[in-house]
């Protein structure tokens, strides 16, 4: 039987979500039905609900789902119901040619999930579950490779952060640029993505990580999370200021963590010859960069694109609670406000404009 249960449902573009009871269907072959009970507000949320993204509609968003686990279809073996599990966009079938190249974040195979009669309105309406996932809501649908269990004592607000903005910006640093001990590495852009990237290069034993932000607030808990150098863009010269910490030579790696087309201007100053640009935080469609290939050639430049931390869901978020557990990865201090699922517009607005780290709607 479909599960009858409220959701914060995107009608309209850039209008406020409504909340609404929704029919979610039940789990097919592979499949598992969760009871949500924490999801974080992220950027991407943000993005698709004010149509930068484009998408049909009406959709439930949300995809860093924590929750437990309500019923499971035939052929799911690593978990079963009332397991405590965190719930990610990412998944895969483990056979394709991405899967058994790890890349699974380009995972080619299409899912029965991926249907969009899964979800309904009352009224018989289908609903598209946005990012593949659709969390804002009390039940979701998904794919077993999108579930990975968590300890019984795991706070879920918390464990909410980590299949999204935790391995995106952990895993930036940790799988697609494999910083090592000794490496400067600089991060633009101390959200909720950034600053995992500064516990990535923290846990990786960067000689100096240096945050670039426009906000004092964010640089200091950025500090507080790794960072031994802070510049704030709005009042130092940035590139000075990377050059004095790594002896004039400039960064082994810089991470973009933030999709401001602003942060990319004049990134190359950061960087010394042959040193990494990793491009991690996501902007709009539309926004381009450009640069002087000959310079970029002449100083061996590598720039690497960073979906998702390059993750595999299972190593890294067994990986990442390991961490969590012996007290090398702060989650806890992130989560900087809750909001009941009524009140999921102001914690969408409160990530909009920046107020926090992180905003997590709980069911
Ligand atoms: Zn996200
Ligand atoms: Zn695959």
């Amino acid at each position: 039987m479909p599960t009858k249960c409220k959701a914060a449902l995107s009608i309209s573009f850039k209008e406020p979500l409504l909340i609404e009871e929704i029919l979610v269907d039940d789990p097919r072959q592979d499949e598992v039905k969760i009871n949500i009970s924490a999801c974080g507000v992220c950027h991407s949320d943000v993005l698709y609900i004010d149509g930068a993204w484009g998408g049909s509609l009406p959709s439930v968003f949300g995809h860093e789902g924590a929750g437990v686990v309500d019923t499971c279809g035939p052929g799911v073996e690593h978990i079963k119901p009332g397991d405590r599990v965190a719930v990610s966009l990412l998944k895969s079938c483990g056979r394709c040619y991405y899967c058994q190249r790890q890349l699974s974040s380009q995972c080619e195979y299409t899912f029965a999930t991926d249907e969009p009669y899964r979800l309904k309105m009352l009224d018989g309406t289908s609903v598209n579950r946005g990012l593949r996932t659709g969390c804002f809501a009390e039940y979701a649908v998904v794919h077993k490779s999108q579930v990975v269990k968590l300890p019984d004592e795991m706070n879920l607000n918390s464990a909410s952060l980590l299949t999204c903005g935790v391995i995106t910006g952990f895993g930036s640093v940790v799988n697609t640029a494999s910083i090592k001990a000794g490496e400067h590495v600089v991060v633009v852009g101390t959200g909720g993505v950034g600053v995992h990237c500064i516990q990535g290069a923290r846990v990786s034993q960067a000689a100096t990580i240096t945050a670039v932000d426009v906000s004092d607030e964010k640089l200091e808990f950025a500090k507080r999370l790794g960072a031994t150098h802070i510049v704030n863009s709005t009042r130092e010269g940035v590139p000075e200021a990377v050059l004095e910490v790594t002896q004039n030579r400039g960064a082994d790696a810089v991470f973009v963590a933030t999709g401001h087309p602003a942060a990319l201007d004049g990134i190359f100053k950061l960087i010394r010859p042959g040193g990494l640009l990793v491009l991690v935080g996501m902007p709009s469609y539309g926004v381009y960069f450009s640069f002087e290939t000959v310079e970029f050639i002449n100083a061996n430049y590598v720039i690497l694109g960073s979906k998702m931390g390059s993750s595999d869901l299972k190593v890294d978020i067994a990986n990442l609670i390991e961490l969590y557990e012996s007290g090398k990865l702060e989650l806890d201090a992130l989560v900087w406000s809750t909001f009941p699922l009524e009140n999921i517009n102001e914690a969408i607005e409160a990530t909009r404009t920046g107020v926090g780290m992180r905003n997590v709607v709980v069911m």
